[in-house]
């Protein structure tokens, strides 16, 4: 049986590690596609739009919402992020894996837009281990860290809403379960 495609978001809380563990799920699936999304937050120096994200101002962003080009969207510490909505069906359609590295509103507005999702919520091993993690990693300033905490602490309630919790403290652990998650979806007629 051919595998069917599926829409596979890993979500969970800025600095629980979701760009890794996005990498190696897509590394051991060979027809997954990783979704470009679009933000109107400004890009870090070492990211290239097109490839990390679409670089928009707000006017460009809210026209795309009102013409239904974002498949779910949000607003996070300022600053608006959407997924492309005709990449990512035409994609599932063609019966592929498509991850989507989004937040926790979002996640929950990919579920009741598509019944071809699946919805992982990756979470820190602890808080302070979360808060550790953003203050080394050094991409944002205090006042910019102190605001993801406040929307992480928000995200970690809402943990129970999704199909499946991964705690990311070991890596090639927390990779396996969501491949295992992924495949057993994948499978469901
Ligand atoms: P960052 O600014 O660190 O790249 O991303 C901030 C947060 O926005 C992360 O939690 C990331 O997963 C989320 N995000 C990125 N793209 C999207 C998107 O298209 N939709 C939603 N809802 N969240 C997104």
């Amino acid at each position: 049986m051919t595998p069917r495609g599926l829409l596979v978001v890993i979500a969970g809380p800025s600095g629980v590690g979701k760009g890794t563990v996005h990498g190696r799920v897509r590394a051991a699936l060979p027809d997954s596609v990783l979704s470009v999304s679009v933000t109107t937050r400004p890009a870090r120096p070492n990211e290239a739009d097109g490839v990390d994200y679409h670089f928009v101002d707000r006017p460009r962003f809210e026209q795309m919402v009102a013409d239904g080009e974002l498949l779910e969207w949000a607003e996070y510490a300022g600053n608006l992020y959407g997924t492309p909505r005709r990449p990512a069906e035409a994609a599932v359609a063609d019966g592929k894996v498509v991850v989507l590295d989004i937040e926790v509103q979002g996640a929950l507005q990919v579920r009741e837009q598509s019944t071809d999702a699946l919805l992982v919520f990756l979470a820190p091993p602890s808080f302070a281990e979360l808060e550790r993690r953003l203050r080394t990693r050094g991409t944002e300033d205090d006042e910019a860290v102190d605001a993801r905490l406040e929307v992480a602490r928000r995200e970690l309630a809402q943990r129970d809403l999704f199909d499946a919790v991964v705690v990311n403290d070991d890596l090639d652990r927390c990779v396996a379960e969501v491949l295992d998650a992924i495949a057993a979806a994948r499978t469901v007629t």
